[in-house]
């Protein structure tokens, strides 16, 4: 059974333009499950060289790129080295690319501002960002609006666990997007805003990529195009050629006041209070914030048809929220509500099919399956980006083959795949066993924390290394055998062998990486000179996988 879109009241709590724009990202639900999403055809590839179109053209491309608005005032015709279409975390990859000296230009459809919601982080991991020399130990700590500890992961029925420094830091993304934008522009980068990307034809020597503004259109050129322009990317959309995502994560929430300062001392991750309702286990997740306190509901999905509405989720979160926070709702002044479908492909990190495009952020789907903070997982990997992307760009290794590998598999988010698959109840089977999820996330919690932070922690910042899981599962099968060996067919044999080729992996990717760290091969790459730009090039990003795909980026 699934549940029926009703008309949920939500005006009593949701101003109508809240409301609105929840019912256009419903749409754009509706469409994705009912398989109506048409394909962009918006990347084009040419045997011609730029150098062949130069001349009348060229000329007459660059009177018109000045017309564009702000473009107008910004862009100067010429060839960038990069070219980033989308300011939001597109400009975190854009300024450190900047501060290198290369010719950088941010294409953004909309004003380049943060959201007024804040992002949840570890400190640890924001560090990344003054070792980059993005942001002053000064400038870090006012981006930083909010800091709490610890945070519980609970599980109906099973003991609650609590956490410390996972999520923790509130990030305020207006400052950090306008100091980020400040040092773009002071290290010489090109900023046009509403300004948006609108198709691109790849040449063998550049790309040369169409902008729009107010209905004026121009072109411009660059060595290398990156799409940062999030889920709804239309190169990401053209690349994936209409699949269907694997899964979906949907997730309403708001930031109120109204709770007493004693309810908002701790946060949540992960909490689940109740059992599957709705074809969906329902999971919470809370954070203290600077203008009161921030509550999400979530859930996985698979996106067939007779799935719910965004609209009838938002009224579940009011109609559930009383009871999750003991809170009456009259007493909570909604700040903001936020919400968002994220979909998730098993073929993911995207490695585009054309040479001189790469993605990044949203669009590249990088994250795990089990994450909505794309944030998060763009910070953890910038440096990484930052000296592939430059390393790319010296050697001239732009080529589909080589920016692939700036993308690489990585088993420790694939592995995450079969933690996804038992979150989510599948609309095509009957539930036999309304609490079968939480009995399961139960075991392997309650498993993890028996195993310590060295266990927990890397599985919630999405750094799963191969010792802890194998630690976690064997001590979850000896705990609970029967609930463990019920993943069998819940889940399914073949996805099973699928997740062990991946567990094996991790496990070698695990081994490859240590032995790197040990012989320091990465720093005798650095003095061998006869090596071919991309040969280099290619060991330098199989490093990279085997660190960051084995969940060892936060190490050392
Ligand atoms: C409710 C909610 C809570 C979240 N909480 C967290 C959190 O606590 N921590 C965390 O790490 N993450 C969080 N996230 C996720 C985070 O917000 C996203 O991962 C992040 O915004 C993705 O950034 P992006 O730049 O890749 O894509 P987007 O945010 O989608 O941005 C895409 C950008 O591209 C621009 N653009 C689009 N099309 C064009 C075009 N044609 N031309 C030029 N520009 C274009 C857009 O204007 C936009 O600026 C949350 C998300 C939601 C919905």
């Amino acid at each position: 059974m699934t549940a029926a879109d009703s008309s949920p009241g939500l005006d009593r709590y949701l101003p109508a333009e809240t409301i609105a724009n929840l019912r256009r990202a419903d749409r754009y639900w509706d469409d994705l499950r009912h398989g109506r999403l048409t394909i962009p055809q918006v990347i084009a590839t040419t045997d011609q060289t730029l150098a062949d179109l130069k001349g009348d053209q060229g000329s007459k491309s660059a009177r018109k790129a000045k017309k564009a608005k702000n473009a107008t005032d910004r862009s100067q015709p010429g060839r960038y080295d990069v070219t980033v279409c989308g300011g939001t975390l597109g400009i975190l990859l854009a300024a450190a690319l900047a501060q290198r000296g290369l010719k950088v230009l941010v294409l953004e459809r909309g004003n380049l501002r943060g959201r007024d919601q804040e992002w949840n982080i570890s400190r640890q991991e924001l560090r990344e960002l003054v070792d980059l020399e993005l942001l002053t130990e000064k400038q870090l700590e006012t981006a930083i609006v909010s800091e709490y500890n610890p945070a519980r992961v609970g599980f109906h029925g099973s003991p609650d666990r609590w956490v410390r420094d996972v999520l923790n830091v509130g990030v305020d993304p207006v400052y950090l997007l306008d100091t980020l934008k400040k040092r773009f522009l002071k290290a010489g980068g090109e900023l046009c805003e509403n300004v948006a990307f609108s198709g691109a034809i790849v040449h063998p020597d550049g790309v040369s990529v169409k902008l729009s503004a107010d209905g004026d259109e121009a072109t411009i050129e660059t060595r290398l195009l990156i799409d940062a322009m999030g889920h709804g990317s239309p190169i990401a959309a053209q690349a994936r050629q209409g699949a269907t995502p694997d899964s979906i994560c949907m997730v309403v929430g708001s930031c109120a006041t109204g709770f007493t300062p004693e309810q908002n001392q701790t946060g949540d991750l992960m909490l689940s209070n109740q059992p599957i309702v709705n074809h969906c286990q329902y999971f919470w997740e809370a954070f203290p914030a600077r203008d009161g306190r921030t509550t999400y509901l979530f859930t996985y999905l698979d996106p067939r048809p007779d799935r719910f509405s965004l609209e009838f989720f938002a009224a579940e979160y009011f109609r559930l929220l009383p009871d999750y926070q003991n809170i009456n709702l009259d007493d909570l002044d909604v700040k903001r509500f936020l919400f968002g479908v994220f979909p998730a492909y098993r073929d993911s990190p995207l490695r585009l099919p054309w040479n001189r495009i790469l993605a990044i952020g949203d669009s590249s789907g990088g994250q795990s399956p089990l994450s909505f903070g794309g944030f998060g997982a763009m910070v953890r990997h910038l440096s990484r980006l930052d000296r592939a992307v430059s390393e790319a760009l010296r050697g001239d290794t732009l080529d589909r083959a080589s920016l692939q590998l700036i993308q690489p598999y990585q088993p420790n988010i694939a592995v995450t795949w079969l933690f996804q698959q038992t979150m989510t109840v599948p609309l095509d089977r009957p539930v036999t066993d309304s609490d079968a999820v939480n009995r399961l996330l139960g075991s392997v919690f309650g498993a993890m924390a028996a195993g310590g932070d060295r266990v927990m922690q890397p599985f919630l910042q999405d750094m799963v290394q191969f010792g802890g899981l194998l630690e976690a599962m064997a001590r979850a099968t000896l705990a609970a055998p029967l609930t463990v060996m019920r993943v069998v067919p819940q889940v399914g044999v073949a996805p099973l062998l699928d997740w062990t080729r991946h567990f094996l992996s991790l496990a070698a990717y695990g081994v490859l990486s240590a032995w790197d760290d040990r012989a320091g091969v990465a720093q005798r790459l650095d003095g061998m000179t006869g090596l071919p730009p991309d040969r280099a090039f290619a060991l330098r990003r199989w490093l990279d996988a085997l660190r960051y795909g084995s969940g060892r980026d936060g190490i050392g």
